[in-house]
């Protein structure tokens, strides 16, 4: 399995991440536009240019999306027919409604039209004879049971016109999370999704087609939060027990916490994810110290030493850091604490997860016996720590 399809997550757990992207800042009308530039970007990338474009936009984010594609595409000179499906009336968000009036204005390259029943499919069908690429932008993962008219005639009508199509976020009537269709879908034959890999399309290619996956400019720092909190709650919901659940490390699940801005991705704690909660945490960011960072070790001795007083921990340039990775090491406390975890895994070697021997010293780097500053608070506070190289 490839890194990208091991960091796959659900529709559900990227709602969340979108979420918290937004409650950290980040205007839901930039990601928009951010996800309908990248769809735009693949379109001119796989296809010729002086395009012949249908874009297929629903009422929701997604179609927001699509015309956000659609002005793009035709900036760069195609020839846009959209098609709303729906009600212009109905378009259900801020973001969606702000870049649907400004495509109204776009009338050189943008022609647009509704579609509020199977009949008026009509002009759609006499439209393909003459496109090049077809977008689908009508449900992407926002689809809840089956397709209804006139989705169903449209996805019809797409999977029978023989056109290259390009879905945005998710192929309409593809349940993203699991890769279930029922009863019908739309056959992309590239499927632009945003942030991370959906875990239904693994089993779906032939609903998918190539899958690229768009960054759409979320911080890494929020995935940790917005996925340890949905699989916990989701957990919890179905009646788990607390016990049943463990701390990780967030760097061994995918998440591009480490100093350098990349992640420590681990086979065996990600098959452990697929069975058991994990709860993911960084200490030196719960500490404070953002991503990308410089690295750092503990000068003259081990975690339980800095908790003590008696050594502490500089980063590459000299700073001393060791405030911030006890304030960590405190706050993965609290969290393993009101949690009532069953145990914690942390990541080997490093100075503030490692467990048994640690990197010291902050150049060169040596490996010495100790704790890392969290696993000794951890251990002190009578958790069981383990690190995944004895998984
Ligand atoms: Fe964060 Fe620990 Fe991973 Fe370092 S080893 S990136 S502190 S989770």
């Amino acid at each position: 399995m490839s890194k990208i399809e091991l960091e796959a997550i659900t529709a559900e757990e990227m709602a969340e991440i979108d979420k918290k992207a937004v409650e950290l800042g980040i205007p839901r009308l930039l990601l928009m536009e951010n996800a309908g530039g990248a769809v735009a970007r693949t379109i001119m990338e796989k296809f010729n240019h002086g395009l012949k474009i249908i874009v297929f936009a629903g009422t929701g984010n997604n179609g927001g999306d699509g015309f956000v594609a659609a002005r793009h595409l035709a900036n760069r000179g195609a020839k846009v027919n959209l098609f709303l499906i729906g009600d212009p009336e109905g378009i259900r968000t801020e973001e969606a409604r702000l870049n649907w009036s400004v495509i109204q204005k776009m009338k050189r390259n943008i022609k647009i039209y509704m579609i509020s029943g199977p009949s008026d499919l009509k002009k759609a069908k006499s439209y393909q004879k003459h496109v090049d690429v077809i977008v689908d932008a009508m449900l992407g993962t926002g689809l809840r049971g089956s397709l209804r008219e006139p989705f169903s005639s449209v996805v019809r009508l797409i999977n029978e016109s023989g056109i290259p199509v390009v879905s945005v976020d998710a192929p309409t009537g593809l349940n993203p999370s699991t890769g279930e269709v029922h009863g019908l879908a739309v056959k992309a034959t590239y499927t632009v999704t945003f942030h991370k890999m959906k875990r239904g399309f693994l089993e779906a290619k032939e609903y998918t087609g190539t899958v690229t996956v768009a960054d759409i400019g979320i911080p890494k720092e929020v995935e940790a939060v917005a996925i340890g909190e949905h699989r916990s709650l989701r957990r919890l919901a179905s009646g788990a027990s607390r016990k049943d659940t463990r701390l990780v490390s967030a760097c061994m699940l995918g998440i591009n916490c480490r100093h350098d801005g990349q992640n420590n991705l681990n086979e065996k704690v990600m098959w452990l994810a697929a069975k058991e909660m994990l709860i993911p945490v960084c200490p030196e960011q719960l500490g404070g110290l953002g991503t990308p960072r410089e690295s750092m070790g503990i000068i003259e001795g081990g975690g339980s030493e800095v908790l003590d007083g008696k050594a502490r921990v500089m980063n590459r340039s000299g700073k001393d850091v060791t405030e911030n990775l006890v304030r960590g090491a405190e706050e993965v406390l609290k969290i393993a604490k009101s949690l009532g975890v069953k145990d914690v895994i942390l990541k080997a070697r490093s100075p503030s997860c490692g467990c048994g021997k640690i990197y010291s010293g902050t150049f060169p780097d040596r490996l010495v016996e100790g704790d890392g500053v969290t696993a000794a608070l951890l251990k002190r506070s009578g958790f069981h720590v383990i690190t995944e190289d004895i998984l």
